[in-house]
């Protein structure tokens, strides 16, 4: 058996999920399980209920939520939505369309791709054409990952929803969420979104193992024609007052309380704050990506500055660097954890996720681990990157 020593002090997470959890979360999690017919139980659920329609700005969508990650909440709406071979289109975004797709595949279901262009968004005069080009309208719903976590890269969904309008095509949209949420307005009654999914390690700051979704009438009356099998992931059954019926069982109540938690949080930091935060600190990470930059050996996979994400930048490295290796020197020797490239950029990139419980010390505490770790490994970067990071934090206060 191996591990590696003890770092005193805090350790960072600054990879773009699981992300670090607030000590209110931590300790609102410290709690003895529940009968399933607690008022106490009850109460949690429906103040999660309230706090991700409050976030979804949405009225009326119905929410549900379940003990899996953002995988299952993948699988919800794929068996939810799509009757056996039923069609579904996925704009490209990267290595999370790409996996969507795959799983929705692999469910049974058709998928049709609008390619995906590296270091750009989605292409969304590609999604109008692939929905005009389906005369015979056979297209159910356009799954869109909102933020790309492998790319780092954030599709504008107003434009999306507006390529969707312009070719006439009743198809749903359905928005994964997962990893924006909390970190950018998301307007889903406005915009509108027939469903959006998530889950609760990311800009939710709770440990893994919730995933959810929010539906409105539209998809509702869509899922309720889908003669597709289903249990475990129906909606139906769980449109009940009784939590272990809304649960298909009993409830992850541990995570809930943690859940509940963190709404609470959010709401008492309020939205314009939290959004502002987000990008005041992803302002800061890109300043010093763009000072490492300068040596030009590392980049922004981003190519648009306007498309770059508030919860993760993804920078490319060039060949020849062991990403695996710049990791292993900053979390083992410099106790700050950030994730590495993904799908296509595997070894060719590092991310560093800014989502979430962070703030301006967690943020420069991690460019400066991070600039530690290139200079030990040699990988040349410019000198100034914690300093250009200190400077946009000096010069925004919002
Ligand atoms: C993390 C993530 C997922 C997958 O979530 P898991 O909980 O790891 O299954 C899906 N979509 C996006 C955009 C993500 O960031």
């Amino acid at each position: 058996m191996s591990s590696s020593p003890r770092i005193p002090g805090r350790r960072l997470l600054q990879s773009p999920g699981p992300t670090p959890v607030p000590d209110e979360v931590l300790y609102a999690m410290a709690r003895q399980p529940m009968d399933l017919g607690d008022p106490r139980l009850d109460a949690s659920i429906a103040a999660c209920e309230a706090g991700l329609r409050g976030l979804l700005h949405s009225d009326s969508a119905e929410v549900f939520f379940y003990a899996t990650n953002g995988h299952g909440a993948w699988e919800v709406v794929v068996e939810n939505l799509l009757p056996p071979g039923g069609r579904v289109l996925i704009p490209g975004t990267g290595h999370f369309s790409e996996s969507w797709a795959l799983q929705t595949e692999a469910l049974g279901r058709q998928v049709i791709r609008t390619p995906w262009n590296p270091g750009w968004p989605i292409d969304t005069a590609a999604v109008t054409q692939a929905l005009r080009d389906d005369t015979g309208q056979q297209i159910v719903a356009v799954f869109v990952v909102h933020t790309d976590t492998a790319s780092g890269i954030t599709s504008d969904l107003p434009a999306l929803r507006a390529a969707i309008d312009a070719a006439g095509h009743p198809a749903l949209l359905v928005v994964d969420a997962v990893a924006s949420l909390a970190c950018t307005p998301i307007a889903m009654d406005a915009l509108p979104a027939n469903v959006l999914l998530g889950a609760s390690q990311k800009g939710l700051m709770t440990p893994p193992g919730i995933g959810f979704v929010a539906v409105d009438a539209k998809a509702a009356a869509v899922a309720a024609r889908n003669p597709a099998p289903r249990f475990y992931w129906d909606w139906r059954p769980r449109q009940s007052p009784l939590s272990y019926r809304k649960f298909c069982g009993t409830p992850p109540q541990t995570l809930l309380f943690g859940l509940e938690a963190a709404f609470a949080l959010i709401a008492q930091e309020g939205e314009d704050a939290l959004y502002a935060r987000h990008r005041r600190l992803a302002g800061a990470v890109q300043a010093a990506v763009a000072a490492w930059a300068e040596a030009g050996a590392l980049d922004f996979f981003a190519r648009d500055p306007a498309t770059r994400s508030v919860s993760v930048t993804t920078i490319t490295v060039p060949e020849g660097v062991d990403v695996d290796a710049l990791r292993q020197v900053a979390r083992e020797r410099f106790g700050v954890a950030m994730a590495g490239g993904l799908g296509s950029l595997t070894g060719k990139a590092f991310r560093i996720g800014h989502l979430g419980d962070s703030n301006a010390a967690t943020i420069l505490g991690c460019l400066g681990a991070i600039d530690a770790a290139l200079r030990v490994q040699g990988i040349p970067a410019g000198r100034g990157g914690v300093q250009a990071a200190i400077d946009h934090l000096v010069a925004t206060d919002d």
